[in-house]
């Protein structure tokens, strides 16, 4: 059974200032290499992928300018287990710091030769977003990128789809009546 809760924070440059015990053991359960000296490094080394990296620093200034909290369901497979985690994003009341506190939802074996996913997506999936005001087009609705990626389950994905860079209608009309 994997580490259930694990913590850890950035300050106002994105570098991380703070991880808790179980930080480092679900770091080893994992295998991630260099982790013992994660302190002091940039979050973005840790995520992979220009999209992922995109909406999630999307999402970090939602939280720090806005909303001040998010939690999200994502997906943290290990080597041998497929991992659902429930991520709680908090900014700091004062200054710029994030903390973010992850805790295990489910986990589940997986088989070596793993079987096709039906609920994944495929390769030519397309996200709509809007890049005047960041927002992202959910089944006709454009929608901030927390609640895009609650719907979606962005973060549970095992792979981004694409995005689709264009204007939204809101957008599109104050740039018309501008
Ligand atoms: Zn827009």
């Amino acid at each position: 059974m994997t580490v259930e809760a694990l913590s850890y924070a950035i300050d106002d440059q994105d570098h991380l200032i703070k991880v808790d015990e179980g930080y480092y053991r679900f770091a080893e359960e994992n295998g991630w290499e260099g982790a013992g000296s994660s302190l002091g490094r940039s979050l973005w080394d840790f995520v992979a992928g220009h999209e992922m990296k995109k909406v999630q620093r999307l999402l970090l200034k939602r939280i720090r300018d806005e909303v001040r909290e998010v939690e999200l369901p994502f997906r943290c497979d290990g080597p041998d287990v497929r991992r659902e985690m429930l991520l709680r994003i908090v900014a700091h009341s004062s200054g710029r710091t994030v903390m973010f506190a992850a805790r295990l939802s489910a986990e589940t074996g997986r088989e070596p030769q793993p079987i096709l996913d039906p609920g994944a997506p495929h390769g030519e999936d397309l996200l709509p977003m809007c890049g005047w005001c960041d927002r992202f087009e959910v089944d006709g609705e454009w929608l901030e990128v927390e609640e895009a990626a609650r719907r979606l389950g962005l973060f549970r994905r095992s792979e981004m789809p694409a995005l689709d860079h264009g204007i939204c209608p809101r957008c599109s009309k104050l740039l018309a009546t501008a």
